[in-house]
Order: C-alpha cells, then sequence, then structure tokens
C-alpha cells in the first residue's frame, strides 16, 4: 500500500486488476494440479479395485467348482449308498425268507421228530412226563415283601427256568461255588406263562385214546406248592378246598377232562358209552372212598381197602361208582368230595393237600364186533340199532342176567346183540400229595407222620417205578397202598402222563432237584407196547 501512495487511480485500478489476474491464475493451476492428483489416484483405487473383483470372482469361482465337486462326489457317494442299500435290502430279503424255509423246514421236522417220539413212547411204553414250572408267588418269598420289592428280589433268586418247550434249566449256586447249569429234558415243559389251555392242549390226545380203547392215567407230581391241584383242579379259592368253576380259562386238567370226555362220547352213537365216577383219597397209607353215602345219604369217607384179584389187576372191593350223565355231574360229586380231602396247612402253602387224590372215570363202550376201532362200522346196522336198543341196551348189558333172546325183537338185532361186547376203559386223574422237606414246612406232631407217610408212598412210587425199568421179576406193588391202587396203571395197562410240577425259587432248589430226577428216572422206563383193552364179557355169555 505504501507504493500505492503517490499514485494516479487508474495505475492503481490497473494495479488491482493485476494483482486478480495473478491470484486467478495461480488458482487456476493448483485446481488443475489438485484436480490432476485425484484423478491419477481415482485411477490407482479404480484399478486395485478391479484386480479386487477380478481376484474375488476367481475365488469364487474356484471355491464354487470345489463346492460342486464335492456335492458331485457326495450325491456319488448317496448314489453308491442307496445302491448298496439295495443289495442289503435284497440279501435281507434272501435271508429272511431263507430263514423263514428254515424255520418251516426246522418245525415240520420238529413234528416229525414229536411223532416219532409218540410212537417209540408208544412202543416202549415208555410214561410220559411233562414239566410245568410255575409263576413265582408271593408266598415264596417267606421274608413277606412287597410284591414289586419281592419281584425285584425274587427274579434274580429264580433258579428254574424253561430253556425251550423240551428243556428245564437249573441254576444250582451254592454260597462260595460258582453257579452249575443242569438241564432236564422231557416231553414238554411248559414256563410258567403257559396257561391252563396250552397245558389241557397236551393231554387232550390222551383222551381220544381213552375212547380209542386205551386205559389212561395223569398223575401231578411234586413239592408243596409247585401246582399240582392247580394243575389238576385250577385255583382253589379260600375258604372253599374244593375247585370253584367260575372262571373258566383257569380250569384244570380234572374239569376239562372230564368236559372232553363227554364230548367225544357225544360223538359215539347215543346209548353206546356210559361213564361211572370213583373219588379215592389215600391219606396216611389208608385208602378212603369219598364218594360213599352214609344210611341218611350224606357223603362221608368210608376206608376201604385195595385187593390183587386172581387176574393180578387191582380192585377195591365196595368201592362207590357213581354213574353220571354229564360232566357237571361229575365236576360236583369230585366237589363233594373234595371237601372231605384232609388238608393241614404248613408253612409252605396254607393250602397244601396232605392226601393223594385219585379221580377215576370208567367208561363202558359197546362194541359191535371184535375190533374196537371198527365200532358200529356198519352205518345201518348203527342206525337201526340206535333206534330199537340204545335205550335198554345199557340197562342190558349192565345186568347182563337176561339172555338177548328173550329182549331181541329180530333175528337181525339178536344176531347183533350177540356180537356185542362191553369195554371198560379207565381214565385216572391223580393229584398227589407233595412231598417236602421236614425242616421246610415246620411240621411236626401228627402232621409230621402224614409227611413221613406221604413221603413212603412216593419213594415207594419211585421204587416201583425203578423196578419196572429194571424189569424185575417181583414189582413192589404192595409196598404201600398209593402204588397198590394205581398198580394196573404204573404197570404199563396204561398210558400213563407224569406232570411234574416245579416251584421256580432257588430256596426250592433241593426239592425241584429231586423232582427232576424222579421225572428223569421215570421217563426211562419201558413197560412194553400198552394194549387195547378188549372185550370183558360177552352179553349173551354172561
Ligand atoms: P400243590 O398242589 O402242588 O401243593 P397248588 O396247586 O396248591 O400246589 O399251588 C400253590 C399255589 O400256587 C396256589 O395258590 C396256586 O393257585 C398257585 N399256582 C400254582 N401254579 C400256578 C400257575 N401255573 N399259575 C398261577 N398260579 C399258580
Ligand atoms: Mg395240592
Amino acid at each position: 500500500y505504501q507504493g500505492l501512495a503517490g499514485r494516479s487511480t487508474n495505475e492503481i485500478l490497473q494495479l488491482y486488476a493485476a494483482h486478480d489476474q495473478l491470484m486467478k491464475l495461480q488458482r487456476s493451476s493448483v485446481v488443475t494440479q489438485l484436480h490432476g492428483a485425484i484423478k491419477k489416484r481415482l485411477k490407482q483405487d479404480l484399478k486395485s479395485l478391479h484386480s479386487f473383483a477380478l481376484e474375488l470372482s476367481k475365488d469364487f469361482q474356484r471355491q464354487s467348482k470345489t463346492c460342486l465337486y464335492q456335492v458331485l462326489a457326495a450325491v456319488q457317494g448317496i448314489q453308491l449308498q442307496n445302491e448298496a442299500m439295495q443289495m442289503f435290502q435284497i440279501k435281507a430279503f434272501d435271508l429272511e425268507q431263507s430263514l423263514q424255509e428254515v424255520t418251516e423246514r426246522y418245525e415240520k421236522e420238529k413234528q416229525k421228530r414229536k411223532a416219532l417220539h409218540n410212537s417209540l413212547i408208544e412202543l416202549r411204553g415208555n410214561i410220559r412226563v411233562h414239566c410245568r414250572i410255575r409263576p413265582l408267588l408271593p408266598f415264596d418269598d417267606a421274608a413277606g415283601l412287597s410284591v414289586s420289592q419281592d419281584r425285584q428280589r425274587s427274579f434274580s433268586e429264580k433258579a428254574a427256568y424253561a430253556a425251550d418247550d423240551e428243556t428245564v434249566l437249573v441254576k444250582c449256586s451254592r454260597p462260595g461255588h460258582a453257579s452249575v447249569n443242569k438241564t432236564f429234558q422231557f416231553e414238554r415243559v411248559y414256563n410258567d406263562l403257559e396257561s391252563q389251555d396250552v397245558v389241557f392242549a397236551d393231554v387232550a390226545p390222551l383222551l381220544t385214546s381213552l375212547l380209542d380203547g386205551y386205559n389212561v392215567c395223569i398223575m401231578a407230581y411234586g413239592q408243596t406248592g409247585s401246582g399240582k391241584t392247580y394243575t389238576m383242579l385250577g385255583p382253589q379259592s379260600e375258604g372253599n378246598l374244593a375247585f370253584s368253576i367260575d372262571e373258566e380259562s383257569e380250569l384244570g386238567i380234572i374239569p376239562r377232562a372230564t368236559q372232553e370226555v363227554f364230548r367225544l362220547i357225544s360223538e359215539k352213537p347215543p346209548g353206546s358209552c356210559w361213564v361211572e365216577v370213583s373219588v379215592v383219597e389215600v391219606y396216611n397209607n389208608e385208602i378212603f372212598d369219598l364218594l360213599a353215602k352214609d344210611s341218611c345219604g350224606k357223603v362221608f369217607g368210608v376206608k376201604r381197602d385195595v385187593i390183587t384179584t386172581r387176574e393180578g389187576r387191582s380192585n377195591v372191593p365196595l368201592l362207590t361208582h357213581e354213574t353220571v350223565e354229564n360232566a357237571s355231574e361229575i365236576l360236583h360229586l369230585v366237589n363233594k368230595g373234595l371237601q372231605l380231602r384232609v388238608t393241614h396247612p404248613t408253612l409252605v402253602h396254607a393250602h397244601s393237600s396232605r392226601s393223594h387224590l385219585v379221580v377215576t372215570l370208567t367208561i363202558t363202550t359197546v362194541v359191535f364186533g371184535d375190533n374196537f376201532g371198527t365200532l358200529w362200522e356198519n352205518e345201518q346196522t348203527s342206525q337201526r340199532l340206535n333206534k330199537e336198543a340204545s335205550c335198554t341196551l345199557r340197562q342190558k348189558m349192565k345186568e347182563s342176567k337176561s339172555t338177548s333172546s328173550s329182549r331181541a325183537s329180530s333175528p337181525e338185532q339178536l344176531e347183533a346183540t350177540e356180537k356185542m361186547k362191553q369195554v371198560k376203559t379207565r381214565l385216572q386223574l391223580v393229584d398227589l400229595a407233595g412231598s417236602e422237606c421236614v425242616g421246610m414246612s415246620g411240621v411236626s406232631g401228627a402232621a409230621l407222620r402224614e409227611t413221613s407217610f406221604i413221603n413212603r408212598s412216593l419213594s415207594a412210587l419211585a421204587d416201583v417205578l425203578g423196578a419196572i425199568a429194571e424189569q424185575r421179576a417181583h414189582i413192589p406193588y404192595r409196598n404201600s397202598k398209593l402204588t397198590h391202587l394205581l398198580q394196573d396203571s404204573l404197570g404199563g395197562d396204561a398210558k400213563l402222563l407224569v406232570m411234574l410240577c416245579i416251584s421256580p425259587g432257588q430256596k426250592h432248589l433241593t426239592e425241584s432237584m429231586q423232582s427232576l430226577g424222579f421225572g428223569t428216572r421215570a421217563r426211562q422206563v419201558q413197560r412194553g407196547q400198552v394194549k387195547k383193552k378188549i372185550s370183558q364179557c360177552r352179553v349173551k355169555e354172561s
């Protein structure tokens, strides 16, 4: 500004314009420089962005390729796995089919083997032995634990199992010793879940034999509380010692067998069969007739004796035989007899029977001709005879007094009556008293005496079977009333089935082993082929 002093206005204005011009020039060159720098920088950024994007896209391509390969490999893997799976499925299907075939073949072979075994049994006159293992029950545990606690504990205490339907497995364990497994084979083994129905289904064929002319005896053997009475009769209600018939599915062999016998009889011509029943108890080596009536008609047990007849057969003179028309009449009589059956509560089980019970059904069949199997062979004769004679037949045969000629109305009927024969077959159903270790059942006095009689009669039974097995000349039937009474059935005159009853508990091991031993020995007895019953009396001759 000092330089401006003294200058003219014009000059000052020119100086200002020149100054402005200079400033503008300076500013525009800075802007240009700045612009250039920005442009350069932008270019660089764009370039690096471009190369980054390029890199990214390449990377993306690489990664997607890798992924694609992986997906393809996975798909291929899945396809392979699918194929393998299909192969496996086909193989599994084939295996399943062949397993089914093998199982079917095995079942068929098993049936064949059973049939052959049965024929062998028939030929040899073997005693059939079935073994039933009852479930563990609350009274098995003396400590009185609750059922759920008990189940837990008792399960581990179970010693006898059905390994399969022919094998019993017993785990014998003693403190301080390793447990040893023992197996026993029988014709049939029932596990604790098998019902009365199943047990009876195996017994039923024997009843068909009964009507075909064979004697049959079914006997339950086992320690007290092992289920003999349950198997033979069914469950017994508390106050009533007889069986109740409320629960059909729970019925035992005796009620079912009587029903089956009458069902089979209903298939025969009317009047050609009739049934008599006797109920006998063997208590302290004495025989009691449980159907004998006093003078007022009241049933009471009368002591009877057993004798051997001249033909070498056992017989109980004066034994009451009631003629019955249907199964319920039998059950009524058996029930009456059971009310008299002597029982004594032992610690093992409150209703243990202390006597052997023998229910006998005697079936008398009228046979036309010589062959039992061709009974009423000729349908026409059968029908005519049914009409003309069936009502009087039974009476006539029973009385066996009058000659047939006096009653026969036609020559044909006379001839037919002459050819008639009477065949008696017998079904003995035996509920044996249990043998028990004295220390265990806690009995004394009279009960101890009972126990010793029971044990003696059961060892007499084992002795008789032993003597038959060894084919000794003398069989000691008369050592006990029980064996004397059952002589004909034991000695080969009957198809004999022993139903071994087993308590599964560890604490019953000794008794169970004893019973299994008895069953094993009984199975080995060969008595020779059981014969069909042939005529015992001819109507005309008698
Ligand atoms: P035993 O006649 O051998 O002395 P029981 O037949 O009286 O023995 O049976 C003893 C108890 O066990 C009874 O209460 C009976 O109901 C029960 N019992 C036996 N066997 C079976 C079974 N298979 N299923 C259910 N309960 C059974
Ligand atoms: Mg009993």
